[in-house]
């Protein structure tokens, strides 16, 4: 009997993507995903380090699945991802019925750790300092019919002071520009619409390679990519953005108007203590630059809130930047300390009531931008590449609900042109009738409706399924035939 996994995740879109490799890698050496509800005979935790109390949380689960491993001995527990490579060892001290713990560096020795803790009777524990092989030549079960992460690098060789990212995944290393190239390929030939490529500072891609400009290359490249009809990515940072990246998302008509660039803080002061080596200035400089060049591009951002020895002032100067940037909508966090990092041994440590009492303030202000700009939106026609699971009250009102180019959320109601039954993987327009802070509606139905492969796999039940080799393309251009040949068939982020 082959036996079965879960792969349970927490944290970033990085590590939801190593959860595909994870995927990938057991089901290549013959692990059976669990269908049903039971406890699989392999648990793995693909966990996060970034949130305060992620350590209590991943030992409050392990405890929960000691019982589970009394009942079936033969049963397997491996934890990876940043809070393995930060504890190491003590995670098998803590929880000894654990059989694995593996790093950030080394997802593809899974089967074989999992095969020698069998076979020894005892835990390994096995981290890496640096990556074995790029993630990217593993294989991948990807989740998504229609949408794909695909990494252009991991690691970043920046140090800001309230992030973990460096020391647990280390200096950047880029992929072959080819080799991304033969990815995204591959996820298109299988009939995957959108793309999102991804890295923890993608502005830097090119820094291994020596080419500046690698980024803007690369996404002008996706252009000529057959049948991909979306291109996003993230993250970018603000010290690396150049000039030709807006002019590649302006001019590749697949780069979908969107950016999502952390701020983090408007006060330079804060920025300066946070080794982001950008100022409020030269941030809302690169928003001008995006907007002249794509008016209706949507941009987005992350906010820390209460960094210590934040000040009132300083605090100002961050929703002053809000107040002239007008993103669509920032993903905002309370700071909290996070052990490791420089940040979290600073003084000037704000008190919890302070660092609510700004959130509030900030939160009130980006909603009032948010909807005013989706007030905008009322009445224009949009294309939306239908979701699945998107709109948790769509079995309530009835309504589907999909991304806009821009990346918006819109629900929408299924009537109207539609070309038979719609499926996750479609695209439909529709009209906007109604704005909210975080969604747009659309109740006057579809104005057309085109059945696309990657809706016809997701009804089959299908999902990609790439198989991770390294091409080792030497230079930018679309992949060759060979490349991009569909590997399904042969079974196979700040
Ligand atoms: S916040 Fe982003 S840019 Fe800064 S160190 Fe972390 S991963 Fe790198």
């Amino acid at each position: 009997m082959p036996q079965s996994f879960e792969v349970r995740t927490y944290g970033c879109q990085m590590n939801v993507h190593d959860s595909e490799r994870l995927s990938g890698v057991l089901e290549e050496a013959g692990y059976v995903r669990e269908a049903g509800d039971d406890t699989a005979d392999l648990v793995v935790f693909n966990t996060c380090a970034v949130r305060e109390n992620a350590d209590n949380r991943l030992y409050g689960n392990l405890g929960r699945l000691r019982a589970a491993k009394r009942e079936n001995p033969g049963m397997q527990i491996a934890v990876g991802g940043c809070l393995a490579q930060k504890d190491r060892g003590e995670i098998v001290r803590r929880a000894p019925w654990v059989d694995v713990v593996f790093g950030t560096h080394n997802l593809g020795s899974l089967p074989t750790l999992l095969e020698r803790a069998r076979h020894n009777q005892e835990a390994e524990v096995e981290i890496l300092e640096s990556l074995d092989q790029f993630p990217s030549t593993l294989p991948a079960r990807r989740e998504s019919a229609y949408s794909g992460w695909v990494s252009v690098s991991v690691g970043c060789n920046n140090t800001c002071t309230f992030c973990i990212v460096p020391s647990l995944r280390g200096k950047e290393k880029d992929r072959r520009p080819g080799d991304v190239l033969a990815e995204v390929g591959a996820l298109a030939s299988e009939g995957v619409l959108e793309v999102t490529l991804l890295g923890q500072n993608v502005n830097a891609y090119g820094v291994e390679f020596g080419d500046r400009y690698a980024f803007g290359k690369l996404l002008r490249s996706c252009g000529d990519i057959e049948g991909l009809e979306r291109v996003r990515f993230t993250s970018p940072h603000p010290r690396d953005f150049t000039d030709d990246v807006i002019d590649a998302m302006a001019e590749t008509p697949n780069v979908c108007p969107q950016l999502h660039m952390p701020l983090q803080s408007g006060s330079d002061r804060m920025l300066k203590a946070m080794r982001r080596s950008y100022r409020a200035e030269r941030f809302l400089n690169i928003v001008h630059k995006v907007r002249e060049a794509m008016p209706h591009a949507a941009i987005t951002t992350d906010i820390i809130v209460g960094f210590p020895g934040e000040t009132e002032e300083d605090f100002e100067a961050t929703l002053d930047v809000v107040r002239r940037a007008r993103f669509a909508s920032a993903f905002t966090f309370q700071y909290s300390k996070r052990p490791g990092t420089p940040a979290a041994e600073m003084d000037g440590q704000l008190p919890k009531e302070v660092v609510q009492q700004r959130y509030d303030r900030l939160i009130e202000l980006q909603n009032e931008i948010s909807l005013e700009a989706n007030q905008q939106l009322v009445g224009s026609e949009v294309e939306l590449l239908v979701a699945e699971g998107e709109g948790r009250k769509n079995a309530h009102t009835e309504r589907r609900s999909g991304r806009a180019r821009d990346g918006r959320l819109v629900h929408f109601t299924p009537e109207g042109e539609t070309d038979g039954e719609l499926r996750p993987g479609d695209l439909v327009h529709t009209t906007i009738s109604r704005a909210a802070p975080h969604h747009l509606l659309a109740d006057g139905g579809v104005h057309r409706h085109r059945r696309t492969v990657a809706g016809d796999r997701w009804e089959a039940g299908q999902r990609p399924k790439t198989s991770g080799v390294g091409l080792g393309l030497p230079s930018f251009g679309a992949p060759s035939d060979a490349s991009t040949e569909s590997t399904a068939e042969q079974g196979c982020g700040c």
